[in-house]
């Protein structure tokens, strides 16, 4: 008997969640649950309904310091599957619980173009839909064919194609209504690299720079993911070492009038005209010229990249104390207000 009751009061503990994101900041939920296919997410769904919080990889995820009625649903789905293939190009159709940077370097090995500039970003396959993950000129959105949801509001498994995903910079339907839709796989098309192609190179100055640096006149897909690799570890600090989140905030994107008064006024502030027309300021250069890189404290900015906010030992009070002075700061320099990258959980 005596037990029984001990066992029911450990079964009944808060979990902490702090383990499970790449912050290392948070407080507790009720449970953390793991789902490894479809069956098991169904199972949870009638256990816990509105309360099943589902998680990849937590790099992109912040938990205030309460506690929150809530369970994770921790994605865990395997499996890397062909689905298509044909000389030039190959479909694969993937679990949302693999790695990314697993997928990227299974990709590049099989000699499979069209992610390798997205090497090296942390987390979970499930989650690239959500903020449609970009970096060096690449998007999950070019190559994405649909993702399998199961569609929590009609309760039903269902197919959401590309073009319905309204992906948009670091934003996708699923940001809009969260929680309503769990990916279970997506499906991507990628092309097969033949003998004669030449990999394309990302227009990035930092990219080109160091290939030629290492005499890479024609790179193989190897040469520009282990190329990626190397740039995003001096600008980037290895979560398990110095918990962060990667980028804390978007790079802000002016209106062409804004934009085109921004420069005026600060001619030496770099800029992109994106496709759309408006101008996208990096926000890194803004915290930079603000005085915030290496920014000191409990939770501070990264050394060596302004744009990381990283946690030296501190809790979310002190994460929204140091987010709201960057804020106000760059309003008050810039009138720009930043917008915050990951999912913060209050
Ligand atoms: C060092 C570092 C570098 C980074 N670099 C980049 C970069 O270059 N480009 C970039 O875009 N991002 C970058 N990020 C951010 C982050 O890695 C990506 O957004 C990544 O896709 C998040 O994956 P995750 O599994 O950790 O997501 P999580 O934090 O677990 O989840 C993110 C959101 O997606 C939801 N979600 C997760 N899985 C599912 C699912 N299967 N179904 C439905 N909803 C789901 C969660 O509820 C949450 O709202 C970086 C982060 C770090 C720490």
């Amino acid at each position: 008997m005596k037990f029984n009751i001990s066992y029911m009061i450990y079964m009944s503990s808060p979990a902490s969640i702090r383990p499970y994101l790449t912050m290392h900041i948070g407080g507790t939920v009720n449970k953390i649950e793991h789902i490894q296919q479809k069956e098991d997410l169904i199972r949870l769904l009638e256990s816990y309904g509105d309360t099943l919080f589902i998680l990849g990889g937590g790099s992109n995820t912040l938990f205030s310091d309460i506690h929150h009625d809530l369970t994770i649903g921790k994605i865990d789905i395997p499996g890397i599957n062909t689905v298509h293939e044909n000389t030039d190009t190959i479909t694969l159709e993937i679990g949302t619980g693999v790695s990314w940077d697993q997928l990227v370097a299974h990709a590049v090995r099989h000699g499979y173009q069209g992610i390798e500039a997205l090497s090296a970003i942390p987390g979970s396959v499930g989650a690239t839909p959500i903020q449609n993950v970009g970096a060096y000129g690449s998007e999950i959105r070019d190559v994405l064919v649909h993702v399998h949801v199961y569609d929590r509001d009609k309760k039903e498994f269902t197919d959401i194609q590309n073009k319905d995903c309204s992906f948009g910079y670091r934003d996708s339907l699923f940001k809009h209504i969260p929680g309503r839709f769990v990916v279970t796989s997506i499906t991507l098309t990628l092309k097969k690299m033949n003998p004669t192609d030449q990999t394309p190179i990302p227009s990035y100055k930092g990219v080109t720079e160091k290939l030629s640096e290492k005499g890479i006149e024609t790179p193989s897909l190897s040469d520009i993911r282990n190329t990626i690799i190397e740039i995003r570890k001096t600008k980037l600090p290895d979560p398990k070492l110095i918990p962060n989140s990667g980028s804390f905030f978007k790079n802000p994107r002016l209106s062409k009038e804004a934009g085109v008064r921004f420069i005026q006024q600060f001619p030496k502030a770099p800029y992109f005209i994106e496709p759309d027309g408006l101008y996208k300021i990096p926000a890194g250069w803004l915290l930079e010229q603000t005085g915030f890189k290496g920014f000191p404290g409990p939770v501070g900015t990264y050394e060596h990249n302004a744009l990381v906010v990283i946690n030296r030992g501190g809790n979310f009070h002190d994460l929204t104390t140091l987010v709201t002075k960057i804020q106000n700061a760059i309003k008050e320099k810039y009138n720009i207000m930043l917008e915050i990258e990951p999912n913060i959980i209050m």
